[in-house]
């Protein structure tokens, strides 16, 4: 087995030991929630990942995909609905020493990222790019009424007798308000 295959299993890319085409990678994680930047969600399957690593000059280029189901929790009504994640990303990472002279480097260049030897961790790549395609507020729809700030029931599920009292706009208003304060 060759040294680029034993690091691949542990999903670590040597850049310098590339096939000059770029190397093709096609693989499922498993990753635990705790992993994740967002609270009280679940995977409902694994992150299948496509990517396609080559170095051109001092740069490592990554293009990919990922694709999952997860389970969120609506910040709004807490009830938990699917997310699908279907995410492409296209990355450039600069040699590590060029962070050292970022203040000389072209604004162009300082969103870059920057990768240290000749190592990238594939792994740690896909858990990134997965943690930045949630949203900061998670709702199960745009109009999600929430919860009845008086009697605490789902308003959407239709249970809840409150909102018929309160026709008043004013009133509304103040609901809203509340509901995005949560
Ligand atoms: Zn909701
Ligand atoms: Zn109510």
């Amino acid at each position: 087995m060759t040294y680029l295959k034993i690091l691949e299993r542990n999903m670590i890319i040597d850049a310098d030991r590339l096939p000059k085409e770029g190397l093709k990678i096609s693989k499922d994680f498993e990753f635990f929630s705790e992993a994740l930047v967002e609270e009280n969600v679940v995977f409902l399957q694994p992150v299948h990942s496509e990517l396609t690593i080559s170095k051109v000059g001092e740069e490592i280029l990554i293009k990919g995909k990922i694709t999952t189901r997860l389970s969120f929790v609506c910040s709004r009504c807490l009830v938990p609905f699917e997310f699908p994640v279907d995410s492409r990303f296209d990355l450039v990472y600069l040699p590590e020493e060029l962070d050292a002279i970022k203040d000389q480097l072209e604004d162009d260049d300082l969103n870059k990222m920057y990768y240290s030897g000749s190592k990238v961790n594939i792994e740690a790549i896909v858990l990134e790019q997965l943690n930045l395609v949630f949203p900061t507020k998670p709702l199960c729809s745009e109009d999600c009424q929430g919860i009845c700030p008086v009697c605490g029931k789902v308003i959407q599920s239709g249970e809840c007798a409150c909102e018929t009292k309160s026709s008043d706009p004013r009133l509304e208003k103040l609901k809203t308000f509340i509901r995005d304060k949560r």
